[in-house]
């Protein structure tokens, strides 16, 4: 099974590197905005989407354009395929933009491509070819052997085999740092089959981040919570400086260091916690919230971004595929907060602040969360026997699994035999993984 993903590396640039990769990111923007000139001169001129100029023939021109009397004198010190690359955005924005017009596209409008300015777009720039990783370094084109801050000896490993194969590698810059994603091609073996029985449930929470049936409670980290009151400050200290002066520049930069490495813990922390689910558990049973819903909550919605509710559901599907386990995703309408996990009872009314379940009926007393996590892992297996594991068909992480007959559970559970499982979508797209 051949799967796509990045790896991505902190650089650690000479103070030379560091002004080629500068370099670069420059004549990345330049590029595209040449190109998106001629676009839009094309479409001024009233060119359709079809005759719009390709990638290809964007680079065939500008490779003449170049070397003329108004073109670049630098061109020989960035690498080519960064001004090809360019235009491959570039034409990917384009086609984005006109499908989306024509309603081919789902998802949100696409705008038009715009300018990138300096300062206000990002810098990255991508490169094909010759890439090489070593343990703690990587070479690319024209820029050389750069030094990365993590042991990359593992995928070097990987390459050798040739189980994993590098096809481009995009450097950016977040704040005053480097890095280098490489796009890689992965082997994986076939996943194996997902274990019968070996469910859990996961309560994602705002106090805790999880609570899985097991009883494992995972906390949020708290260096995020910390480096989120900072940031704040930050934001306010940036806001109070008077536009264009020193001190604003200063407060902003300090302000984007910050941003970026409170998104750096977080996605480390859910990578972590994803993989381990997915690596441990053969079926993993979530709640459909409703995020977007939420949101809408102003309180709950900074809470909710934080703990990164649907980056957890994202990342935890494509982990599945990987690992060959099941990722199921209750109905919205289970109620698994309110549902007694011992006798069934369901309460009419939980409010949020009641952090403690308390079964009338059968005089359960449990932890609200992990009440909500045992509901959601006998959603997926009720009352698990042996006979009813055996009726129910195994199956991969990229099938439906239809209405199936209700379980062994009294009358009034919420158990309804037209209950179906549904599986969350699963981004085929790049992922960042560690
Ligand atoms: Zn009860």
């Amino acid at each position: 099974m051949k799967t796509r993903q990045a790896l991505r590396f902190a650089l650690d640039p000479t103070f030379a590197q560091r002004r080629d990769l500068g370099r670069h990111a420059g004549a990345s923007r330049y590029a595209y905005n040449w190109g998106l000139e001629r676009q839009r001169a094309a479409l001024a001129a009233g060119a359709t989407t079809v005759r719009l100029p390709s990638a290809m023939s964007l680079h065939k021109e500008w490779n003449r354009w170049k070397k003329g009397r108004d073109g670049i004198p630098w061109w020989p010190e960035v690498s080519k395929c960064t001004f090809q690359e360019a235009f491959h955005d570039l034409e990917w924005g384009m086609r984005a933009f006109w499908e989306s017009r024509a309603g081919r596209r789902e998802g949100p409008r696409v705008r038009f491509p715009r300018f990138k300015k300096k300062g206000r777009s990002r810098d990255s720039f991508r490169l094909t070819g010759a890439i090489h990783l070593h343990g703690r370094a990587v070479t690319l084109p024209r820029i050389g052997t750069v030094r990365v801050w993590e042991d990359a000896a593992r995928w070097v490993e990987r390459i050798q085999v040739g189980s994993v194969r590098v096809t481009s590698a995009t450097v950016s810059r977040e704040a005053d740092r480097w890095f280098v994603s490489l796009a890689v091609e992965v082997e994986r073996a076939v996943p194996r089959r997902p274990v019968a029985g070996d469910t859990i449930g996961v309560d994602l929470g705002l106090l805790a981040l999880a609570t899985l049936s097991d009883g494992t409670v995972i906390e949020g980290p708290k260096a995020l919570r910390h480096g989120l009151r900072q940031l704040r400050r930050l934001s306010r200290a940036h806001s109070r400086k008077q536009r264009g002066s020193h001190n604003r520049a200063r407060a902003a930069r300090r302000l984007a260091r910050h941003h970026a490495k409170v998104a750096h813990l977080r996605r480390d922390h859910l990578h972590k916690l994803t993989t381990r689910l997915a690596k441990t558990h053969g079926r993993i049973v979530v709640e459909d919230l409703n995020v977007k819903g939420m949101l809408g909550n102003r309180r709950l919605a900074r809470a909710l971004a934080d703990a990164g509710f649907s980056e957890f559901r994202r990342q935890l599907a494509y982990k599945c595929r990987w690992y060959g386990s099941q990722l199921m995703v209750a109905d919205r309408w289970f109620p698994s907060s309110k549902t007694c996990s011992s006798c069934g009872a369901v309460k009419a009314e939980l409010p949020l602040r009641e952090r403690t379940y308390r079964c009338e009926s059968c005089g359960l007393v449990l932890d609200r969360d992990l009440n909500a996590a045992i509901n959601l892992a006998g959603w997926a297996y009720p009352a698990v026997t042996a006979s009813a594991a055996e009726t129910r068909t195994a199956c991969g992480a990229d099938c439906k699994t239809g209405p199936r007959p209700a379980g062994g559970r009294e009358a009034g559970t919420g158990t309804a035999p037209e209950r179906r499982h549904s599986m969350a979508a699963v981004d085929g797209g790049l992922t960042n993984v560690h």
